[in-house]
């Protein structure tokens, strides 16, 4: 088999990787890079009607958003294959895009319709086969329906971890490391040089916050992406019975839905249900301008404030220095969420005003840690060819030389268009 990268490489979005077998090609993820108030960049261009499959490792948009342009109108014989709520969830994101999106974008909704189409859902641990090409889905602890992919054929295997998470969350399982002997390992490298707060940190340090500002009479948001994150800190409130009122808004209420609809997903269905449906789910104006002054917490995408009822929130709460805004994913560049933290400034429109409230950053992530990162190569069956992807340039190469001397795997952080045989 030959693999070779289409976009991942040394960044951080627009996934995807072909695997060619000789008499079939397949995909795995296709995703977009989107950057604030910049055209979205895609991964190298392939040939739809070349492709045999295309797998998904699960629904966010840097792996799962470029797939619908593989599925032109008149495309007969590819497959998408995924779990049911990366399907689910990929939809939701990526016609939320279609919507959004003030860009050009080469597809439409008809091809997402096609793309459904031609779905086929697959369990973890099903093996898929393909032509005498065995495919397999293992749990990967990033986000509900995510998967680790292993493509085997002729004695060779093929390991792509997408984003992993191997200490599982509230609302996930850990990733399922079981996967046997490999040949070739994919792996992410999000945080392989950087530090995290460990997670009861984070979760201790949040609820602490959210108690003082509502005790003192203030009201708290927290912004939250709608797919996981805003479901997760849903989660981490409700486990630690935290005794003041929670509201959800925006896209995360859909995202509720698709989850509820797959309990055997999640790590604690119960809790989950306890969490999401105690929630008030903000349905219309009335009550989202009522809200903001009420002693309670509000979750609402987006989680980088660039738009959704995000926007009012923010606006609403700022006025005031007895609210607080928790900010619990990461702060991309030139959003207004970095704005936010860095220089305490509210963006609306173009006009910049002080924020009066409250503002802190907590770390939840979804992705491993540099030492989890480790973990992985501590538990892997077989002596794998290593290839570091989906990291800033250092993250990748660092991790692949580490990993070389570590354990003398041949390791490197390949290039964009390249290929490496197996
Ligand atoms: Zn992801």
């Amino acid at each position: 088999m030959k693999v070779t990268v289409l976009g991942a490489a040394k960044e951080v979005g627009r996934s995807g990787f072909l695997v060619d077998a000789g008499h079939k090609k397949i995909l795995m993820d296709y995703g977009v890079l989107l950057k604030r108030d910049r055209e979205p960049a895609f991964p190298l261009h392939v040939k739809p009607k070349e492709i045999d499959a295309v797998i998904l490792t699960h629904a966010h948009l840097d792996h799962s958003g470029f797939v619908p342009s593989l599925f032109l109108s008149d495309i007969i014989g590819l497959q998408a294959l995924g779990t049911p709520p990366t399907f689910d969830l990929s939809y939701l994101l990526i016609e939320d895009m279609i919507k959004i999106s003030g860009f050009y974008l080469p597809f439409e909704y008809l091809d997402v319709m096609n793309m459904k189409n031609h779905s086929r859902e697959l369990a973890y641990r099903e093996p898929y086969l393909l032509d005498g090409i065995q495919i397999n889905l293992f749990e990967s602890g990033h986000v509900l329906g995510g998967a680790t992919i292993t493509v085997s054929h002729e004695n060779k295997t093929i390991f792509y971890t997408g984003d992993i998470n191997t200490r599982g969350s509230k609302l996930l399982r850990p990733a399922d490391l079981n996967v046997g002997e490999i040949d070739l390992m994919i792996i992410e490298s999000t945080y392989s040089q950087s530090d995290q707060t460990p997670r009861e940190q984070s979760e201790h340090d949040l609820l602490s916050f959210a108690n003082q500002i509502i005790e003192d009479g203030g009201t708290v948001f927290i912004p939250a992406f709608s797919v996981e994150r805003a479901q997760e800190i849903a989660c981490v409130l409700q486990a630690h019975k935290f005794p003041h009122r929670v509201v959800m808004d925006g896209m995360a209420l859909k995202a509720n839905e698709i989850m509820l609809r797959h309990p055997s997903f999640l790590r604690d269905p119960d809790t989950f249900k306890d969490a999401i449906t105690r929630a008030e789910w903000i349905k219309g104006w009335n009550r989202r301008k009522k809200v903001v002054n009420e002693p309670c917490v509000i979750i609402s995408p987006a989680g980088m404030l660039v738009g959704g009822s995000a926007v009012h929130y923010l606006q609403e709460l700022s006025k005031s220095d007895k609210n607080g805004i928790a900010l619990v994913s990461y702060q991309g560049e030139g959003t207004p969420g970095r704005m936010l933290l860095e220089k305490g400034v509210s963006s609306f429109q173009g006009k910049l005003t002080k924020c009066h409230a409250a503002v802190r950053q907590f770390e939840f992530s979804g992705h491993n840690s540099r030492a989890e990162l480790f973990e992985i190569l501590n538990t892997v069956k077989g002596s794998p060819e290593v290839l570091t992807v989906h990291g800033d340039g250092k993250a990748c190469t660092d991790f692949a030389r580490e990993i070389q001397e570590k354990y003398g795997f041949k390791a490197h952080a390949p290039e964009a268009g390249e290929t490496v045989q197996v």
